[in-house]
């Protein structure tokens, strides 16, 4: 019995060099297809071409709805949309799924309240999945609950956050879940997020839908959904928000 396996490890040892040393030509492992489409990245903060403006320098609201209904009731002045507590979040009009996403956003520069009370928004992935957006700039709070976390799941790696009244960028990589047809989970959704160009989620697993009490779990959904920002009750603002579908 040794003798056999000692002879197919031998055997297989053999074919893998031979295979290995098959090869000798470089052309056999260059791939030519398909051939990359070409994006012209954009100059600073500009979006690249082939981005879906969500919100630009001109006063376009088009793209966004009340989560209540109808038209946002949000401060729009400028390309600046800031949060008008108990008006609601807001959503897009369109629907996503796997992305990435570009928000620029800024808590208020006069600074009122702490913790959780403080600057305090977010960014919802399928209108259910919370990237926080918080003042987290000397400002305790839970740490699965400060600026840049995955709301109650997912502690950022470090704190980059600007000084209050100072335009900060998340860059989100966003890979929805995926369901199968009898609704259970088949793959869950998976998010990497740089907090001013600072990588603060490498690539983490979503645990489920965001909730404020309890364990959070799946619920079966579309693949694609509004992506929703938070009326938290404080006056954060947005600017320059652009997605690319992936
Ligand atoms: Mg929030």
């Amino acid at each position: 019995m040794r003798k056999t396996i000692a002879i197919a490890v031998l055997l297989v040892s053999v074919y893998a060099l031979t295979a290995q040393q098959e090869i000798t030509d470089p052309l056999a492992t260059e791939k030519w297809n398909p051939v990359p489409v070409v994006v012209t990245p954009g100059e600073g903060t500009q979006p690249p071409s082939d981005a879906i403006i969500l919100l630009g320098k001109d006063n376009d609201l088009s793209m966004w709805e009340s989560t209540k209904g109808g038209k946002v009731k949000w401060d729009f002045d400028n390309g600046t949309l800031t949060v008008k507590k108990n008006t609601g979040g807001i959503r897009t009009r369109n629907y996503f799924g796997d992305c990435q996403l570009h928000v620029e956003w800024r808590t208020p520069e006069t600074v009122s309240g702490e913790g959780q009370g403080r600057g305090n928004s977010g960014i919802f992935l399928m209108e259910r999945y919370e990237v926080q957006v918080l003042d987290s700039y000397h400002n305790r709070t839970y740490s699965n609950g400060q600026a840049a976390s995955i709301y109650k799941q997912h502690i950022p790696l470090v704190n980059a956050c600007r000084p209050p009244g100072v335009w900060q960028t998340y860059d989100i990589i966003w890979k929805a879940p995926s369901f199968h047809d009898d609704g259970s989970l088949k793959s869950p959704a998976t998010i990497t997020v740089l907090h001013n160009g600072v990588l603060v989620q490498n690539h983490v697993e979503i645990k489920g839908t965001t909730s404020f009490i309890g364990i959070h779990t799946y619920k079966h959904h579309p693949e694609r959904l509004p992506i929703m920002l938070q009326d938290h009750g404080n006056p954060v603002s947005y600017r320059n928000i652009w997605i690319r579908e992936l």
